[in-house]
């Protein structure tokens, strides 16, 4: 499993209730989403801080090397990102311009 913590893009991502894809509660998503994806970047899904938590400290215990950001760098980046990206989703960038959308989506992601 590989998780990844990624920057709301605009204000219609935060506060989102969505249900974990993990332990199956639900839970209001912030300013940075975490998500579950397979060995092979499938989406999972949305994970809640707690099980971030949870699989973040077990990973030193197995043998496979995982790189699961700890909740410490979660809320890090809660603190460090507290607004969406852009204010309005009429600002997003769209996918005419290629370099400009990669750009965005790219400086979106905090750990991959
Ligand atoms: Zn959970």
């Amino acid at each position: 499993m590989k998780i990844w913590l990624q920057r709301a893009t605009h204000p219609g991502e935060v506060d989102v209730e969505e249900t974990c894809s993990i332990c199956g509660i639900e839970f209001e998503r912030g300013v940075v989403r975490i998500d579950a994806l397979t060995d092979e970047r499938y989406e999972i899904g949305p994970m809640c801080e707690v099980c971030l938590d949870y699989f973040s400290r077990r990973q030193h215990e197995t043998a496979v090397a995982h790189d699961w950001p700890s909740r410490e760098k979660y809320v890090d980046a809660v603190l460090l990102y507290p607004t969406p990206m852009v204010g309005s989703r009429d600002e997003l960038p769209d996918d005419t311009n290629p370099a400009e959308y990669d750009e965005f989506y790219g400086a979106a992601v905090i750990h991959r």
